[in-house]
Formats: C-alpha cells, sequence, structure tokens
C-alpha cells in the first residue's frame, strides 16, 4: 500500500478515533473534531498530565475510556520516570498490539519455521505482549526470560534458534563476555532502547555475533515494538501503520516539524483505532531522525531511528547532547575502545558547563597512546559540538547491563 492510501484509510479510523474519544474519554472528551491533517491543531499531551488524573478510583487516568468488563490485560509501565503507571488493554487492543509488533518482527527478515529465543519477560511491563507476536509470525518462540545467562546460551546451543531478541546491551554484554560467532544465531532483534541503529555500535555487535542485528522500538502508552528495521537497516518502519499516526514537534517550543527526509526531532505518536485508554498527540520524550527515501525491501511510509531519549538529553551551551549520539561518536575508536561510555555531569539538572565529563572505557588488552583522549574529545567536538573532557577508563570498570544501559550518572 501507498503511504497515500494508508494516510487515507487513517483519515478515516481517526475520524471514528475522535468521535469514540468525544463520546467516551473524560481526558478527551471536549477535543475539537479536526480531521487528520490538521492533527497538529489538536493539544499534545504529556505522561504528566494523565498521571495528574489518576484516582484511587480510577488508576488508569481520565483518558480511561472503556468500561471495566472490557479490559483483558492490565500492564504496569518500569516506572523509570517516575511512578508506575497502569496500561489496561480490551482484546482488540491487545490483538492489534501484537499485529503491529509482529509487522515489525517480521520486517528483520525472520520466517516462518525457524526458531527465536527471547530474553524479555512475560511479566508486568507492556514489553511482554511482544512475545506473542514471535507464535504470530510462525516462529517456534523459546522464550528464556530476563536476567539468565546460563539457561540463554544453554539454549543456543541445544536448541540452534536462529534469531535472538535483547536490549543493544544486554546484546553487547553476551558478545563481550562470550564467543558467539559460531552459534546458530543469525539474526539479532534489539529493542527496548536506543543503540541498535548506532553503525559504530552495530557494526561492533555483528561483529560479536556472527549476525545481523535490526532493532525495533515501542512505548507502553502507545505499542510495543511499533515500528521494526528491515534488512536493508536504514531505519525502522512503522509496523503498527494503521493503528498509529506519527508526528514529529520541535521539543522545546512543540512547534510541528514536516516528517520529510532528514528531519528530525520528537517523536509524537496518536492512536487510531484504540479503545481502553487511547491517546492523542502523545509526546514520547524519544528523539527521532526521519527517513523517507523509498526502502528497496518495498515497504513504504516514513522510516526512522532513535537518536535518544529527550529525558537523558543535556544542554551544553545551547547545544542538545544525547549521550547516546557522544556513544556513537565514541565507539568509531574501537578496537581501542569497549563502547562503553558514561557521562557524568558536574551540575544537577539538564544545562551544564563545558567541559562535559566522560568515562570512556577500553577495550580488552587495549594498550592506547596517550593521544586516543585527545583524540576522542576531537572527535567529539568535531561531530557533536561540545567540548568534553574524556577520561579513560580500564575495561570492566563500567557497569554492564542485562537489560537497559545507563549512559549518564546521576
Ligand atoms: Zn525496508
Amino acid at each position: 500500500m501507498t503511504w497515500e492510501e494508508q494516510l487515507a484509510l487513517d483519515a478515516a479510523s481517526f475520524a471514528e478515533q475522535l468521535s469514540y474519544l468525544r463520546a467516551r474519554s473524560p481526558f478527551y472528551r471536549d477535543i475539537e473534531p479536526v480531521p487528520l491533517e490538521r492533527i497538529a491543531e489538536l493539544p499534545l499531551t504529556t505522561k504528566q498530565q494523565l498521571r495528574e488524573t489518576v484516582t484511587p478510583e480510577n488508576p488508569f487516568g481520565a483518558h480511561f475510556a472503556a468500561s471495566r468488563e472490557e479490559i483483558v490485560r492490565i500492564y504496569s509501565t518500569s516506572g523509570t520516570t517516575g511512578t508506575p503507571s497502569y496500561i489496561p488493554l480490551t482484546a482488540s487492543d491487545l490483538d492489534n498490539w501484537i499485529t503491529g509488533s509482529s509487522n515489525s518482527y517480521a520486517a528483520s527478515g525472520i520466517e516462518p519455521g525457524q526458531r527465536i529465543v527471547s530474553t524479555y519477560n512475560a511479566g508486568p511491563f507492556a514489553a511482554g505482549a511482544a512475545l506473542a507476536s514471535f507464535e504470530r509470525i510462525g516462529l517456534t518462540h523459546i522464550p528464556v526470560g530476563t536476567g539468565n545467562t546460563d539457561k540463554l546460551l544453554r539454549a543456543i546451543e541445544l536448541l540452534k534458534p536462529e534469531a535472538a531478541v535483547l536490549t543493544p546491551s544486554y546484546a553487547a554484554y553476551l558478545a563481550e563476555q562470550h564467543d558467539l560467532r559460531e552459534s546458530s544465531v543469525q539474526r539479532i532483534l534489539v529493542a527496548g532502547e536506543p543503540g541498535g541503529g548506532e553503525p559504530a555500535f552495530r557494526a561492533q555487535l555483528q561483529a560479536g555475533w556472527g549476525a545481523k542485528v535490526t532493532e525495533a522500538m515501542g512505548i507502553g502508552d502507545i505499542g510495543v515494538s511499533l515500528w521494526g528495521e528491515c534488512e536493508h537497516q536504514d531505519g525502522m518502519h512503522l509496523g503498527a501503520r494503521g493503528f498509529v499516526h506519527a508526528e514529529l514537534i520541535d521539543p522545546a517550543t512543540e512547534a510541528p516539524i514536516d516528517m520529510r527526509d532528514g528531519a528530525h526531532g520528537e517523536l509524537v505518536l496518536t492512536h487510531l483505532k484504540h479503545r481502553a485508554a487511547p491517546v492523542l498527540r502523545f509526546r514520547t520524550r524519544d528523539h527521532v531522525q526521519v527517513r523517507t527515501t523509498p526502502c528497496p525491501c518495498g515497504r513504504t511510509g516514513p522510516r526512522i531511528r532513535c537518536i535518544g531519549r529527550t529525558d537523558d538529553m543535556l544542554i551544553v551551551r545551547g547545544v542538545n547532547v544525547f549521550p547516546s549520539a557522544v556513544r556513537e561518536v565514541v565507539s568509531a575508536f574501537a578496537p581501542d575502545v569497549s563502547g562503553h561510555i558514561l557521562v557524568k555531569p558536574a551540575q544537577p539538572g539538564v544545562k551544564q558547563d563545558p567541559p562535559l565529563p566522560i568515562a570512556v572505557e577500553l577495550a580488552r588488552d587495549a594498550r592506547p597512546g596517550v593521544e586516543l583522549a585527545d583524540a576522542i574529545r576531537d572527535s567529539v567536538r568535531g561531530a557533536l559540538v561540545v567540548q568534553t573532557s574524556i577520561e579513560l577508563v580500564p575495561w570492566g570498570t563500567l557497569q554492564r547491563s542485562e537489560y537497559k544501559s545507563k549512559l549518564v550518572q546521576r
């Protein structure tokens, strides 16, 4: 389907979604019924606004638009950016989530009949809903869950899966600790945090696993693995097309930004067919870059790459700095560096005075010359226009994570 055809369908879904919200959602009851092409006239929604409407009688918030009996599942957010909140789903919401997630993961090239080992827990967090997409695709799903490296390695050795799904941090940790180049795994599907699309980091992962790495991305309040990269590895396609509408805004001014090729800004998402707790123009805090050139895989529509979380962003003398972007520049110094960094802001808050202190971990057995720190500093300044002070630390100094790595020390 061309993107224009998709947008025409989305416009009809959006009109229906708005009538539903006006009839059923206390939070959006008074929303103006504008057509999809004028969506930017509607107010943005933040996580904080929704959270403020939570009451003992309504633990979901005022955007809850269904009845208690219609809810088939309730997830909670991990609470990394505040108190955990609850995400209710109706049967159709859950089904749409799984369809979108299946589209996103299937884009990676995994095929029915192959085996995939997963390292996410089917626990309280929304990411667990993505697990059902593997059966939907027709894969043999081998769940081993989070934090059990021995079980994972045994499953890979004995069950010989063609694919593994992990966070990029965990994939990097495993490749660093174990020789996986000869394993059966030919595809690594990473999700859960930015990083899988950073060229240097990805190259390191691919070399360590002897496998192709593609990334996926979602957000609990909207849906799991909404976006997924195809084998051409040139940004994530919207797997949840038809269910979710995407926009870009300038995070500072909230002005809409055209989704033209090369544009970047904060991703804003709107449900098109959601029932339980639908949101409109939800600020994801994900800062993304857009590609609109045709993809050889034939999928249409804009593709995105996540540059970082707006929450992790620091401002150094007026310049926005994403720690994941720093890591990308630093990773180009492999094989001297391990790829692990830690930004250590000297001041509390977002605004920092230069130079920004950054610990860069050396690779195992690296014996770099004195000029390495200077070269990294110059390269970061050249690429990101920010003054840093680089401290080289020995291999193994920075904390590894089996889920998501911390890039900023607070
Ligand atoms: Zn593609």
